[in-house]
């Protein structure tokens, strides 16, 4: 692919998956190893299934969003007797990440043990997984300043993304977070190797 130049005051990266790739682009981690330059954006996709299992007697309205301690999930979507379902696979079965080929025998060998119904379809998508501590990195590159972050929620960003939005906008605005202090999501704390984990995401 052929890129263009794009002259810009201001740039927020919030290219999910790919935003440790855009930030390359700007030589962001391909610095000598021991400086900041060399330090990379640790967001890089990772292959997620999402498996549709029609349930027509199924609890409907009254299921809840329920994760099993397994890491096995299902929910409700919508009213026509519809439930999605995944897991995360363990960090040593990481999909290889170059397509979004759905692998039916995952949901025969991991998540269907743990369920007991019937799929009529899936999909796969990306998590934009911060390799580092899975969490969001929030606010200004410390070396490129004028590029926010807002990326590598790692699974977990539709429900941060009303804050987020409201936050970077506040940091480009008014210098500084107003309503909600998270400054604990800075890029700082990969530098400083403070990780800020994670527990109960899946
Ligand atoms: C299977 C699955 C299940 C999930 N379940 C949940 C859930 O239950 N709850 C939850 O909170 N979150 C969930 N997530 C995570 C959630 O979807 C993401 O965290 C969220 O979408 C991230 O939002 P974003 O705006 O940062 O990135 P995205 O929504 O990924 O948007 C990034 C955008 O950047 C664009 N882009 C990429 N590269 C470039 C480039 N070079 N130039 C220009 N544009 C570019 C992309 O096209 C895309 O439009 C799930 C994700 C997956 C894959």
């Amino acid at each position: 692919m052929e890129y263009q130049p794009v002259e810009c005051a201001i740039v927020v990266n919030a290219a999910g998956a790919f935003s440790g790739k855009l930030a390359e682009m700007l030589g962001i981690g391909l610095g000598p190893k021991d400086s900041l330059a060399g330090i990379p954006v640790p967001v890089e996709p990772r292959k997620r299934y999402v498996y549709v299992v029609h349930c027509p007697d199924g609890p409907g309205l009254d299921t809840p969003f329920l994760i099993d301690y397994s890491g096995v999930y299902f929910r409700r979507e919508g009213l026509g007797g519809n439930y999605i379902s995944g897991a995360s696979p363990e960090e040593v079965e990481e999909p290889d990440a170059s397509n979004l080929e759905v692998d039916h025998q995952f949901f025969e060998n991991k998540v269907w043990p743990k369920l007991a119904d019937r799929v009529t379809s899936a999909w796969a998508g990306f998590y934009d997984y911060n390799t580092f501590d899975q969490n969001g990195i929030i606010g200004m590159h410390p070396l490129i300043n004028n590029m926010y972050f807002a990326t590598g929620f790692s699974g977990h960003g539709l429900q941060h993304s009303p804050a987020v939005g409201r936050a970077v906008a506040e940091l480009i605005l008014d210098g500084e977070f107003k309503t909600l202090d998270l400054r604990g999501f800075s890029f700082r704390r990969i530098l400083t190797q403070e990780p800020m984990l994670e527990q109960n995401i899946v």
